[in-house]
């Protein structure tokens, strides 16, 4: 079984499972993943889906 790697769309960074993190679907096209780190989501910073270039907060 191979590991999801878990990379924030919003810094970059592999996020570490021992800290929270958000996984939903992109709301404009609901295929692509958008994986953000606790960091950001507590900034608020944006997302860009790689897939639709949907940007959301
Ligand atoms: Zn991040
Ligand atoms: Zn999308």
């Amino acid at each position: 079984m191979a590991k999801e790697q878990l990379t924030c769309v919003s810094c970059g960074r592999r996020i570490s499972p021992t800290l929270r993190a958000v996984a939903f679907y992109c709301p404009n096209c609901g295929t692509t993943r958008i994986i953000r780190c606790y960091t950001c989501r507590q900034y608020g910073r944006e997302y860009v889906c790689p897939s639709c270039s949907f940007v959301g907060p």
